[in-house]
């Protein structure tokens, strides 16, 4: 059962991935998917229609936009053409009187309106997102207020197209331009992320897609992404059914709560994942509009989906930015030879134990160890193999110490150990393991290393800076001795 389940699996990939194939090699059968996607999409905005010629949210601009950032001017005979056609099916589904003639110069406008302000809008995004100085919110920032200025833009042209041919009056505009235009740009905010990631599968050879200007970014979704999914379309039902109940125009305002599943989505996900999910509550938003008839608080709705997916938009940067202060951190508080703790991390973390160890009345001890005659083994192996024996040796340092101890790199040669709870008679035994391991110890060029180690105790009055000290003077004394031996001060 299972394995036919499995084959049926592997035929449907291997389906897929040959229509992929062919679609990614023949221009033509892209075009024509092309224009039937543009032309199911502009459908799907139509039938969620609330006056003439505005709907909850329209669709189509969101994939004309993407599609003129990622193919280009190519692309536009396509989109004049989806244009021209659905023109046709609007002149006879109002019952505009017009010749053939008129509908297809209407068509060609709208065509022209609907594309020049999205083209010019997807270019100069383009242009902002390509240059290398632009950070991740900066993009962002960049492609929300694009996306409105050219849907303003495109819906100012495209109502006078109509108007100019006769497929609209001029007291139709007044009430139909605000929601025209908040439909055009939620179409976009919402969809366009959406619609770059799917173009980018048909057309790879196009490699620019801002979504990849993304670091950090987990591929796959965390357990609990559905959860969070059905958390968003369930808040979705219960505040548009109560609004749908109390017909108060006051509770559909509480669509707005949406922000939080969709900034916890946005935080915690991956940017797909974030644009996806704001495709599914906003198509579930349009849809319930629709089906529940609440059309008088619609303006409310189409605010929500475009403030909630702004939002989330910009949550978009935070998986980024969190990932790139975890490397930084890593940057400043690891070593990046040998992994130890830095001179930093280090001495912070040693002005809190020692604080914490007076306060306590703790024991504490610092143990300073450096190697001997390290030059030597540049001298005759060179510097990698000088590297690669300051690394297997703080390895193995690490293996003998207990998880609470701290081992950190002060520099060159020599290394710091915080021994928190420890007395100087354990801080010596500690020592002495570490002598007899590393001189037990064959480094990879065949060389044996030794130390020379300083050790001294916490007391009342120290700083770190004070302990320190002692101790750098009990492993100068310990060098002095002849080295590969322990001082205590
Ligand atoms: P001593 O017994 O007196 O400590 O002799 P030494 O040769 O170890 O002298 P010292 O500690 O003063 O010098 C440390 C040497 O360690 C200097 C430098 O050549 C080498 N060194 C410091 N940092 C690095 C590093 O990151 N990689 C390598 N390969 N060598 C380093
Ligand atoms: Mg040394």
């Amino acid at each position: 059962m299972q394995k036919s389940v499995f084959s049926a699996n592997l035929a449907k990939a291997a389906v897929v991935r040959k229509v992929l194939a062919f679609l990614q090699s023949s221009a033509n059968a892209r075009a024509c998917m092309l224009l039937l996607c543009w032309l199911l999409v502009w459908f799907s905005g139509a039938l969620v229609e609330y006056t003439n010629h505005a709907s909850v949210w329209f669709p189509a601009a969101g994939l004309s936009f993407a599609v003129l950032f990622v193919v280009g001017l190519r692309a536009t005979p396509v989109i004049m053409l989806g244009a021209i056609l659905v023109t046709l099916f609007t002149s006879n589904h109002y019952q505009i009187q017009l010749n053939f003639k008129q509908v297809l110069l209407s068509g060609v406008l709208f065509g022209f309106a609907h594309i020049v302000p999205y083209y010019m809008g997807s270019r100069l995004l383009r242009w902002f997102t390509q240059s290398k100085k632009l950070t991740l919110l900066l993009s962002i920032i960049s492609f929300l207020v694009i996306a409105t200025i050219s849907s303003l833009v495109a819906t100012l042209l495209v109502l006078m197209s109509l108007i100019y041919t006769d497929m609209m009056t001029v007291q139709e505009f007044s009430t139909a331009w605000l929601p025209f235009w908040i439909g055009d740009m939620a179409g976009i905010i919402v969809l366009s992320p959406l619609f770059f990631s799917v173009l980018h599968i048909l057309y790879p050879k196009k490699p620019f897609h801002i979504l990849h200007h993304i670091e950090g970014q987990t591929p796959f979704p965390t357990p609990q992404f559905k959860l969070k999914v059905l958390i968003a379309l369930s808040l979705v039902v219960l505040t548009m059914t109560v609004a749908n109940y109390s017909q108060s125009i006051d509770s559909s305002f509480m669509i707005f709560f949406l922000v939080l599943p969709h900034m916890w989505i946005a935080c915690t996900e991956n940017a797909f994942l974030n644009v996806l999910s704001l495709a599914l509550t906003s198509l579930l938003i349009v849809f319930l509009v629709d089906k529940l008839g609440l059309m008088d608080f619609v303006m409310v709705y189409q605010y929500a989906i475009n403030v909630v997916a702004s939002n989330a938009l910009f949550a978009i940067a935070v998986p980024a930015l969190t990932a790139h202060n975890h490397q930084l951190k890593n940057k400043v508080f690891v070593d990046n030879l040998t992994q130890t703790a830095s001179r930093e991390y280090l001495t912070q973390r040693a002005m809190v134990e020692i604080r914490h160890a007076q306060w306590e009345k703790n024991d504490l001890c610092l143990l300073v160890y450096d190697i001997d005659h390290f030059k030597n083994i540049n001298d005759s192996h060179g510097h990698n193999v000088g590297d690669q024996a300051l690394k297997e040796l703080s390895e193995k340092v690490k293996q003998l110490l207990r998880p609470d101890d701290l081992l950190g790199r002060f520099g060159g040669d020599e290394f710091i150990v915080l021994l928190p709870n420890t007395n100087s008679q354990m801080a010596m035994m500690v020592g002495n393991r570490l002598l007899e391991q590393i001189n037990d110890m064959q480094l990879i060029a065949g060389e044996q290393l030794s130390i020379s180690i300083g050790i001294t105790q916490l007391n009342q009055d120290d700083d770190f800076e004070s302990l320190f000290k002692r101790a750098d003077k009990a492993l100068y004394e310990a060098k002095r001795a002849g080295r590969n031996s322990i001082c205590q001060q």
